[in-house]
């Protein structure tokens, strides 16, 4: 009975987060664990002529219903992490990857999956179903369901060892971090150092029972440094300090760097693949290695007047300084000083005209003009903590599309940033319209006493960022749940997201919500006029530097990887890491020289705390952030030219692309809606404005 009852498997649209405790966690998973299993040997054991039914849509239905009874005590480990919450949780994960890891490596699973492929049946498929049999096929082949006994294991073997390196890398950047301490004891070197930084860094020397200010290199702690200190040589230390982490000693990640590298060109090499990159990219919109190079390689030609007259500026703004040789350490304080003096607009001026009640509303005001979505909010129990509040989406029909929740403000047991995550994936079913469930997350200033929650610009743009992911998932017409919403390919998931933010920059948009929360006067005129011209500062400088590390990945990848692996045979054991780790260092260095002003600039080169990289998922998919830029700056010129509320466009917008998940190319979806292939001209244009003379 108690299993029955456990409301991690209730099963219920209104998850019942207020009743689940750490000691339902353990035994729900492991209960819908073995559920699932029993279902796959079900599968897999039937006799009887595979059909959709019985094989791929079967499959379908276990992995949908698993992720879903997942879901929700995987959120509360991010929203309100307990050490009991956090074990529990830590006992079941390895038995959750260790699942979803033998699906493709299960033989008669395969068998079964590629006899209904080759169907009569699966012949006569269409549409989304057509797509998600050769979707499914592919993840499989992906995943090495193809190779023989010794490929497996070999696979296997190189994922498991890949993965503790890549854990290594970033404990060891985590690690090198929290090393490093600077004492000052002069304040007079904190000259230009905002106050808030200050009393930050006066507390941590207090902790730790030291009179002064304590500098560390956490980036929040960096950051200020570099950008208003103006002690220099205190700039040179922190800034040395920050680049050259993981470089030697007990953290050095040289010799990770080039074992990661011929790791994964293995691995790309046993799939069957041409270098790491063609497999990684291959169920990408950008589909090959040479075309994600080719993207960067136009952008960087395109960039590159825009970056010598931003280096221009940073030098004559640095000489006024009396800075004769612009260094790393330099850049992000003379650009600084230049901003202030050109536009001298900054978060706190702004933030009284956007508290959070009146954004929201804002936002919901403009997604019902133009997209026909209605949000109400309702008022539940079934939450996790009192700051939640629950909405409900209903499109013009009055129909319920879905739900969501949202969760704004830091809390200590709450994991950093802001992120969108779903919960129940419905659409289109035999029954009728099943809707969807997801949930916003951020961590913004919170309210001050009775006041509102007031944000910034960013802020207000993350929330829009959010809301866009939210709707992707919510408007979802897609029948098949994995190819629903936001499972999507990596560089397309971004499109709705970042296409929300736009609107946050229009005029007509803005003035909808921003409005001063005590006097309730608008945003005045010259301070919109300021927010937009200083929205292109340095834009060729910082594109440049988005350019470099995009192409160095991909070739990284696709260039160092194989030679590293051929020319590993040439060293012991013992010295091949150390000896190639200098490879790549060196790799790096001559290969951003090309994108930089001076040779400090290319030596202290990021690598070997590359986390995206190196670590995160960014491995040859670090172009992917500029790619979806080009793609919502070039989607919302079609609302800029035909109204940036146009109900028309809107509809035709979520009828091509945002209801439209994975269930065709995101290429096609993309010509559907613009008539065309993507063009970088728009992004250009918001990044940099018209061609400098
Ligand atoms: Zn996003």
């Amino acid at each position: 009975m108690t299993q029955v009852s456990n409301p991690v498997l209730s099963g219920d649209f209104r998850i019942p987060f207020n009743r689940i405790r750490a000691e339902h966690v353990e035994p729900g998973i492991i209960q819908a664990l073995q559920e699932a299993q029993a279902d796959i040997d079900r599968l897999t054991s039937d006799a009887t002529e595979p059909t959709w039914d019985n094989t791929v849509g079967y499959l379908e239905f276990i992995g949908g219903r698993l992720s879903e009874q997942i879901a929700p005590p995987t959120h509360l480990v991010s929203v309100s992490e307990t050490p009991e919450l956090r074990e529990a949780y830590n006992t079941v994960l390895p038995e959750i990857s260790a699942f979803w890891s033998s699906l493709p490596l299960n033989g008669s699973l395969w068998e079964r999956v590629k006899a209904y492929a080759e169907s009569e049946e699966a012949a006569q498929l269409s549409g989304v179903k057509k797509r998600h049999v050769q979707k499914t096929v592919q993840d499989f082949i992906r995943a090495g369901a193809n190779l023989d006994k010794e490929g497996k294991k070999e696979l296997m073997a190189l994922k498991i060892e890949l993965a503790q390196l890549e854990q290594r890398f970033s404990e060891h950047v985590l690690d090198a971090t929290a090393e490093y301490e600077l004492i000052i004891t002069d304040e007079a070197r904190l000259s230009g150092v905002p106050e808030a930084m200050r009393k930050r860094a006066g507390a941590k020397a207090k902790e730790q029972g030291i009179a002064g200010w304590l500098l560390t290199l956490d980036y929040p702690s960096v950051e200020p440094i570099l950008k208003y200190c103006d002690d220099r040589k205190l700039r040179r230390e922190i800034h040395t300090a920050f680049v050259t982490r993981c470089r030697d000693g007990a953290f050095d990640n040289r010799p990770l760097l080039a074992r990661i590298l011929r790791l994964r060109d293995r691995i790309a090499e046993l799939l069957g693949y041409d270098g790491f990159p063609n497999y990684v990219l291959e169920d990408r919109m950008a589909k090959t290695g040479a075309q994600a190079m080719s993207f960067e390689r136009d952008l960087v030609k395109r960039t590159h007047p825009f970056w010598v007259r931003d280096v221009d500026e940073l030098r004559t703004a640095a000489a006024q300084l009396g800075i004769e040789e612009l260094s790393p350490w330099d850049s992000a304080y003379v650009a600084e000083k230049l901003r202030k003096e050109r536009y001298d607009i900054d978060d706190e001026i702004l933030r009284p005209y956007f508290p959070l009640s009146q954004v929201l509303d804002g936002m919901f005001e403009i997604v019902r003009m133009t997209f026909g979505f209605s949000v109400t909010e309702l008022d539940i129990e079934e939450v996790w903590h009192p700051d939640v509040r629950y909405y409900e989406i209903f499109d013009e029909s009055g129909e319920k599309v879905g739900a969501f929740y949202t969760d704004w403000f830091p809390r200590k047991e709450k994991r950093q940033g802001a992120w969108m995550n779903h919960f129940i994936t419905g659409g289109p079913q035999t029954k009728g319209f099943a809707p969807h469930l997801g949930v916003i997350c951020g961590n913004f200033t919170p309210p001050d006493g009775n006041e509102e929650a007031l944000l910034t610009h960013r802020e207000v743009e993350t929330i829009f960022h959010e809301f866009g992911h939210l709707l992707h998932h919510c408007t979802s017409r897609v029948e098949i749940a994995s190819r629903a919403g936001i499972n999507v390919a990596w560089d397309w998931v971004e499109l709705p997201s970042q296409l929300m933010e736009n609107w946050t920059w229009e005029k007509e948009a803005l003035y909808l919500f921003a409005r001063h929360h005590k006097t309730g006067d608008a945003l005045p005129e010259q301070l919109y006029e300021r927010m937009i011209a200083a929205r292109r500062f340095m834009g060729g400088w910082s594109q440049m530097r988005q350019l470099s590390l995009g192409t160095v990945d991909l070739e990284l990848h696709e260039e160092l990887a194989p030679q590293l692996r051929t020319s590993a045979a040439n060293y012991s054991e013992e010295e091949v890491d150390l000896v190639q780790g200098d490879l790549v260092m060196e790799f790096g260095r001559e290969r951003f020289e090309s994108f930089v002003i001076g040779p400090h600039f290319a030596e202290l080169h990021i690598l070997p705390v590359f986390t995206h990289l190196f670590s995160g998922g960014y491995a040859a998919a670090y172009y992917s952030y500029l790619w979806s830029e080009v793609l919502d700056a070039d989607v919302f010129t079609r609302f800029r030219q035909e109204g940036i509320f146009n109900r028309e466009t809107g509809q035709s917008y979520v009828n091509s692309i945002l209801s439209r998940g994975d269930s065709a190319e995101p290429g096609t979806l993309f010509k559907e809606f613009m008539g065309r292939d993507p063009d970088p001209a728009a992004l250009l244009d918001r990044n940099l404005g018209p061609e400098p003379a």
